[in-house]
């Protein structure tokens, strides 16, 4: 079954807009991060002035964009997203940053893909709130210096560690998010399941809460597909039965792994004896791009336990070989 619980859509977007909270008493976990964005938004409102730029780091679907939209929510400014890869010329970052309101948030999801030219561009704009434009074309061509309204950028990135240094500078506020416990996902998935009005017994949210890698995004998406095994095959009332049913039939095992995650580990286990080995060859040997392995499956991997990182690859663990029932050959799989 193509079944990809982390892959989005436009009919997801949707659902995932109609969850969102809007305010920070509605952002559930991650608690140091909401308090410090607390007291930056309380204190650059009091004083009247934008907020400093923010960047949040942290694997998908823990919560970025959200928080962007909550702390243009209690600035009580505008929003405009964009993304880095779709930012191809200092053009189309001009045209947005010119219309920018003053305190404006500007949310830059993937900031880590901006090409070299865009991001030499974005340094003075976030500096001084001053961009260089080309006007005119041929001889006549000529830079003039445009002054920007006052406004705070938030960057978002799932890997950190690919940021230059200059653009990381350029952030005052810096967050980085973290995996949400099972407690926090359960209260995650109770809002939204009130919010979608649909009854959920406290086992089935529990059931579903593990499941979910830490991770609000997953969470929601899996109790959408449980909601329609619940109208489908049940009464419409999610009960521990009908979501065990349902992961099941989603081939979402205990730990919430699924077949993808089976992939990475079993080829790792049987084609490349536990390792160490390269996340380039388990993705050549998966047909996935290495990138896609490093970003979003394998950090839950690595935090559960299942694989290490090692200065000469990756390693299987022995959590991973008993989770297969398998023997571990080797002495590093520990
Ligand atoms: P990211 O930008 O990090 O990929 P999003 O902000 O798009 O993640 O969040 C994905 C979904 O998860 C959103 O629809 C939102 O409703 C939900 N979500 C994320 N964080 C929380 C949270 N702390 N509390 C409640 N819902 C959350």
């Amino acid at each position: 079954m193509d079944f990809d619980i982390r892959k989005n859509n436009s009919t997801d977007a949707e659902f995932e807009r109609s969850l969102r909270p809007l305010s920070f008493d509605d952002f559930k976990g991650q608690p140091k991060v909401v308090q410090n964005l607390e007291v930056f938004v309380k204190a650059a409102s009091l004083r009247g002035d934008s907020l400093d730029h923010v960047l949040l780091h942290g694997p998908p679907g823990l919560g970025k964009t959200t928080l962007s939209q909550i702390i243009a929510n209690e600035l009580g400014v505008g929003l405009k997203i964009t993304s880095g890869p779709v930012l191809d010329k200092p053009g189309d970052l001009a045209g947005i940053l010119t219309s920018l309101e003053e305190k404006d948030v500007l949310f830059i999801d993937e900031i880590h893909r901006l090409s070299p030219v865009v991001e030499e561009y974005l340094y003075s704009a976030m500096e001084d709130y001053r961009i260089d434009i080309v006007i005119d074309k041929g001889p006549g061509a000529r830079s003039i210096q445009l002054n920007l309204s006052p406004f705070t950028l938030i960057g978002a990135t799932t890997r950190s560690g690919l940021l230059t240094s200059p653009l990381r500078a350029r952030f005052g506020i810096n967050c980085h998010l973290e995996y949400y416990d099972c407690s926090i996902i359960e209260s995650i998935i109770n809002r939204s399941a009130n919010l979608l009005k649909v009854g959920i017994d406290a086992n089935a949210s529990h059931e579903i809460a593990r499941r979910s890698r830490g991770t609000p995004r997953i969470a929601n998406a899996l109790l959408r597909r449980v909601r329609d095994f619940a109208q489908v095959k049940g009464t419409g009332h999610i009960d521990v039965e009908i979501a065990l049913y349902s992961l099941d039939a989603l081939s979402i095992d205990r730990y919430g792994l699924d077949e993808m995650d089976h992939k990475i580990l079993l080829t790792l286990i049987d084609k490349f004896q536990g390792g160490p080995v390269g996340v380039s060859t388990i993705a050549t040997a998966i047909g996935e791009d290495a990138g896609t392995i490093e970003e979003v499956y394998e950090p839950f991997l690595i935090k559960e336990g299942f694989i290490k990182r090692t200065s000469r690859g990756r390693v299987s663990t022995l959590l991973a070989y008993q989770h297969f029932g398998k023997q571990a050959s080797y002495s590093q799989a520990d």
